[in-house]
This record gives structure tokens, sequence and C-alpha cells, in this order.
């Protein structure tokens, strides 16, 4: 048996090399997602609702450097609508997601967040807004939003200033990941999978980082390219290494929400599936309008399956449930170890 939980640093690097012990890595990280979770699969609504931002992240489509990108906000009625939408079709959960747009500052935001609260108080809201001050974080906390996306990107000082231009500092992303946990958020992190210069022992430092992290929620998903981006030629993620670290992030984090990413869906046509089989349990359906899909394109070819519409969340249910799982009305909060 692999006992990953005791692995050394190098050992744990030479699991991630090889595909020698997948078979047995999926078969525990399923095992243990299915005591754990069951064949619940947790959704989350989620509502990409501006592509404007003031980063310029190397790897990221919506980066501000990108003067191709056609740039949209929603309004608050929009946003509400995208939740109502959402709420009639058993969604408990809103994940509004953003790049970093100084217009929706704590006086825009801070009502968004309360007037979705009011109007659907047993739904959870989850932000991903990127970097903000610890009195922002608080006040949206106030407001309503109890739990907050931040991937780490990269646990390694030198890859994090490859991936980002010098005013970008890992150590403010930390700061902010800090923050957030003081604040009683329930956290999530991450990174992708095969970003350009990531080597096996970044991904092993991040492994570790977010053993100390102890997040409640991890996002990780293949790096893929955009073409209006510095990194367009560079290779797409693996498939079967991203599998094979959901795998290991199941295995030690038992209780952890996972999961099974639009961009590992956009790599394979099954790609969510598999993540389910690896130890996935969470989807994050897209709720945002379709005319600006397309417009939200942090990599090439992202797919965009009509979800928010009853039929095609039909569909996606259908095709879960001959995987064997389960799409559940809940609100999906961890489990937390008693
Ligand atoms: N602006 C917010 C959230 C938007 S991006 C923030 O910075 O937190 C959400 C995630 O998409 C990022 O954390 C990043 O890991 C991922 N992402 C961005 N560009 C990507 C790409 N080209 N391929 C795969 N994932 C990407």
């Amino acid at each position: 048996m692999i006992e990953v939980e005791h692995f050394t640093d190098k050992e744990l690097e030479g699991l991630l090399a090889t595909a020698k012990y997948d078979e047995e890595l999926r078969r525990r990280a399923l095992a243990l997602r299915r005591k754990i979770y069951g064949n619940k699969i947790f959704v989350r609504g989620l509502i990409e609702f501006t592509n404007f931002c003031q980063n310029d992240c190397y790897y990221c489509g919506i980066r501000c450097g990108n003067k191709k990108a056609e740039r949209y906000r929603l309004t608050q009625r929009e946003i509400l609508d995208c939740c109502e939408k959402g709420y009639a079709l058993g969604f408990r959960t809103f994940v509004l997601q953003g790049g970093e747009d100084a217009f929706f500052s704590d006086a825009v935001l801070v009502p968004i967040v309360q007037e979705i609260k009011k109007k659907f108080p047993d739904a959870a809201i989850t932000l991903s807004v990127g970097e903000r001050s610890k009195a922002s974080y608080q006040k949206l906390f106030e407001a309503g939003a109890e739990r907050y996306l931040l991937r780490h990107e990269t646990a390694d000082e030198n890859h994090f200033a490859k991936l980002h231009p010098e005013q970008q500092k890992l150590s403010t992303r930390l700061e902010c990941l800090k923050n957030l946990k003081e604040i009683g958020y329930v956290v999530g992190s991450g990174f992708m999978v095969g970003s350009p210069f990531q080597t096996l022992k970044n991904l092993v430092q991040d492994i570790r980082f977010l053993q100390n992290l102890h997040p409640e929620m991890i996002g990780i998903g293949p790096f893929i390219s955009h073409k209006d981006t510095i990194f367009k030629n560079e290779p797409n993620g693996d498939l079967q290494l991203t599998l094979r670290l959901l795998a290991i992030l199941r295995i030690l984090f038992p209780y952890a929400l996972l999961p099974a990413t639009t961009a590992l869906g956009t790599l394979a046509e099954n790609g969510r599936e598999l993540g389910m089989e690896y130890g996935a349990n969470v989807l994050m359906p897209n709720l945002s309008p379709q005319d600006i899909r397309k417009k939200y394109n942090l990599y090439d070819n992202k797919i965009f399956d009509g979800d928010e519409d009853a039929l095609q969340l039909a569909n996606l249910q259908k095709r879960m449930v001959k995987a064997g799982w389960e799409i559940v009305i809940d609100r999906g909060d961890p489990i937390r170890r008693a």
C-alpha cells in the first residue's frame, strides 16, 4: 500500500514522476471519498461577473495586457438574475468570480453580497475576486460571504516570479490567505498543473504548502495556453498528472472539497468524470449569461456547456448518474473532523 501520508519530499517527487501507482492511488482516493462523502457530488453555480482585471498574470487570458479581450461587467440585477435561475435549478452555493476589477469596490460589492444573502438565505456565497485588504475581506464576510477561493498558484517564489509581473508577490498572496483564515472564511487555494517552468519539486512544495495552510477547498486544474498571452506556445498541463495529483490530495486531505474543474473538462471530454474517479467531489457549472461566457476566457477552448439551462444541467446529472454519482441540492459545506 502506498502510504503517501508518510512520504518524504523525495519519495513524493518520485511518485509524481511515474504512472506506475496511478491505479492504486485512484482506488485509495475513491474509497476515501466514498467513505466520507458517499456518492454525492456538490455543485456550485459559477457566476463570472467581470473580466476587467488590473493584474497581468502571464498565463491568463483576461490579464490587463491582453488588449484583444472584450471586457464586460454584470450589473447587480444581472448577477441576481443568475442566482435566481441557479436557485430554481437547485444550486445552493453561488461563486462570484472575476478579475481584480476596481469598479467592484467594497461600496459596490458589499450590497451585492447582502442582496444575494437576503434573497437566498439558505445558499452559501463564495467569492473569488483576488487580493484585497483584510478590512475589505472583513466587510465582505460580514455582508454574508462565507467562503473564498484564492489559489496560491505556486508556493515557490522564483516560480511565482516567472508567472507574474514584478509587482505581484507571492508574499502578498500568502498574507491574503492568512487574513481570510483569520476572519473565518472557509478557504480554498490551489494551483495549475503544468504551468510554464513548473517542476515536480514545485508540485511537492505546493502539496507541503497546502498541508500547512489546511484549506477546506483545493482547486487544481491543468494549465491551458491562451493565444493572446506570452505563454501561447507553452504546452498544456498533463491530464494524467492532474488526476494523479487529485488522488494524492484526496488521500492527504480526506475531508477536502475538491472540484473536477472546468479546465480538466476542457482538456478531455470525460475529464470531469475522470476527476470524480480520482477523488474529486465538486462540480462548478457555469451560471453566467450565455452571451458573456466566451468573454471570460482564461484559456483557449474553454467549455461553454449551457449548464444554466435546466436541460443542460439535467444532462450533466445524467452523465454523472451514469458514472455512479448523484448531484445533490445542498450547500455542500465541508465535513470537518470531530
Ligand atoms: N482573479 C481571481 C480569480 C480568477 S482566475 C483570482 O486571481 O483569484 C481563477 C483561476 O484560474 C486562477 O487562480 C488560475 O489558477 C486559473 N487560470 C488562469 N489562467 C489559466 C490558464 N491559462 N489555464 C488554466 N487555468 C488558469
